[in-house]
């Protein structure tokens, strides 16, 4: 359909590494410290710059910090946590792992993210928190979710894997709720490999956070019980094995040097895609509140099924013939086999169902080229011509 398929793949999101990364690891690799040593605490500290929060916490994945947070957050079993279904499955999971109920708040029709609305409908007595998620990177209404958690009691756990560097209102996200949570996977904005964080303003909640990083054990002479020498150390709390190493730490430190520039990056493919796409019949772009600096994690297009002819697999598998590494984002969280098996039905979110349907993750990295960026709006432009109804 396009004259010229290009020859390699294009994925949807990749990491940039460069000599200076590779230096970065290096240098750990010969000091004295492979893990929990001094690279972490500066990758913390740069966290903290970078987000504005008082606190930063290193983990060994995004999920581990929203496990971490869901602990902190004194998430048990009975408890109630409402979240969105467009989302990876790690941000119910991490309810789950607290013996806690995830609860699916609907998204709304035009920013994707969680609408506050629906929260409040959603609100029990069983209720303990609400992790809204960036989904793509643009900050959720947060003034009306921080309403709403005031008013009802509810501790915030932000689910920042997409939104490091985005902003809300001029505040940077891990700087609001009670606690945010980061994932440096490779497609994320910046990366170790594997890893996270969590961020926070609260000293309690910071606290608890690094006691379950380590098997909850603390060798702090100020918390513990007893002091029978100077080998001695406690398991206060039933923690895991999250840490992260110095060895991923210092390559996070590198890669947080390059995030202005891969966020600029992300930015300026995303406005030629969204330029690209303004009058393009059969296709809506991703909505972007005024007051909200997306991360710009995923460019989401969304098909007009009204306008053209097939579903989006047909689409899909046209864009994948190209070799463009196109990607769905979310299946929603209660469609997979073990929400299913939980009892949670179809149907329950019906606005972020319709989404799913709908939409395409077509590729955004700072690595890829204009070129790329390029080749993507003629495909999808082509594509979309041959099956638009007319
Ligand atoms: C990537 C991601 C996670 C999980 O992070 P990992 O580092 O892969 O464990 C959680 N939530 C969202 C929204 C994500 O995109």
């Amino acid at each position: 359909m396009c004259d010229k398929v290009r020859e390699d793949f294009l994925p949807y999101g990749r990491q940039w590494i460069d000599d200076e990364d590779i230096a970065a690891v290096v240098e750990v690799l010969k000091s004295d410290y492979l893990t929990t040593g001094p690279v972490i605490a500066q990758f913390e500290e740069k966290l903290k710059e970078v987000t504005g929060a008082q606190y930063a916490v290193a983990l060994s994945n995004g999920t581990a910090a929203l496990h971490a947070a869901c602990f902190a957050a004194g998430i048990k079993e009975g408890d109630e946590v409402i979240t969105s279904p467009m989302t990876f499955a790690a941000t119910a999971n991490a309810v789950l792992y607290c013996g806690g109920k995830p609860v699916f708040a609907d998204i709304c029709p035009d920013t994707y993210n969680i609408n506050p609305e629906e929260i409040k409908r959603k609100i029990t007595d069983k209720t303990k928190a609400i992790i809204p998620v960036h989904y793509t990177g643009q900050p959720c209404d947060m003034d009306e979710i921080m309403k709403i958690a005031e008013e009802y009691n509810l501790l915030v756990i932000e689910d920042g894997a997409h939104a490091l560097g985005a902003s809300y209102k001029g505040k940077m996200i891990g700087n609001i709720g009670d606690m945010t949570t980061f994932s440096f996977h490779p497609v994320k904005p910046v990366t170790t490999g594997e890893g996270g964080a969590v961020t926070t303003n609260n000293k309690d909640f910071y606290e608890k956070l690094l006691l379950f990083r380590s098997h909850g054990i603390t060798r702090d002479a100020d918390k513990l019980l007893k002091d029978e020498g100077t080998w001695y150390y406690e398991q206060q709390i039933l923690g895991y094995n999250y840490r992260m190493t110095d060895i991923q730490a210092a390559l996070g430190c590198s890669q947080l040097n390059k995030l202005d520039y891969f966020l600029e990056k992300r930015r300026e493919y995303a406005k030629l895609y969204n330029d690209a796409f303004k009058d393009c019949e059969g296709v809506i772009r991703p909505r972007q509140l005024p007051d909200t600096l997306s991360g710009w994690h995923l460019y989401v297009l969304q098909l007009d099924l009204d306008k053209i002819r097939p579903d989006r697999r047909v689409i899909f598998d046209e864009l994948r013939i190209h070799n463009i590494g196109v990607n769905v984002h979310y299946i929603p969280v209660y469609y997979h086999p073990y929400y299913q098996k939980l009892g949670y039905q179809r149907g329950l979110c019906p606005e972020a169902e319709k989404l799913y349907e709908r939409i395409i993750s077509l590729p955004l990295f700072p690595k890829m080229t204009k070129e790329d960026i390029m080749y993507v709006i003629k495909c999808v432009k082509e594509i979309i011509g041959v099956y638009i109804k007319r």
